[in-house]
């Protein structure tokens, strides 16, 4: 098993790498640090986690540059003030960070409040049935299909374009 103090020191030696970095050659040198890193840990965690873990490697697997990547949501600086003070309660809550950070680098919101919580943005996800993009708020579970999707997808840059979310 991995330690929790072993995820708090992979982030801040992420955060030595990454410091001089910015805008997309950070994002990109931070997907693939993660990602490298969850795949040599994934055997060493527990069930959950390593569902969680193998999921992200498989979106990832289909080509990360096929993912809007210089119009994410990702907040360089947010990230890099994790990257330099996170401390994970445990270990499942160290994987999950991890995970957010290569998820907002993948996925893109649009200025859209959300009618339920009035969050000020929304999330594109991608319905993995039918291949339709819809919005989603990461503040509540409203979500413009309006039922519960499980194992929503980043949409890739050509969905986005394809549904007029990016030109
Ligand atoms: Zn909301």
């Amino acid at each position: 098993m991995i330690t929790t103090k072993q995820i708090e020191l992979f982030f801040r030696k992420l955060n030595k790498e990454l410091l001089e970095f910015d805008g997309l050659q950070f994002k990109t040198r931070l997907i693939e640090s993660i990602c490298s890193e969850l795949d040599s840990i994934k055997g060493k965690v527990d069930e959950q986690s390593y569902k969680r873990i193998t999921n992200i490697l498989s979106v990832i697997d289909r080509g990360y540059r096929n993912f809007p990547i210089d119009h994410s949501r990702l907040n360089i600086s947010t990230a890099k003030s994790v990257l330099q003070n996170y401390k994970p309660t445990n270990i499942y809550s160290g994987i999950a960070k991890m995970i957010d950070l290569v998820w907002e680098s993948i996925t893109i919101t649009i200025d859209k409040e959300c009618p339920e919580c009035q969050e000020e943005f929304v999330v594109v996800l991608l319905e993995p049935e039918s291949r339709k993009t819809y919005l989603s708020c990461d503040q509540c579970p409203w979500n413009s299909e309006r039922k519960i999707i499980t194992h929503a997808l980043p949409p890739t840059t050509e969905e986005l374009s394809r549904d007029g979310f990016i030109k």
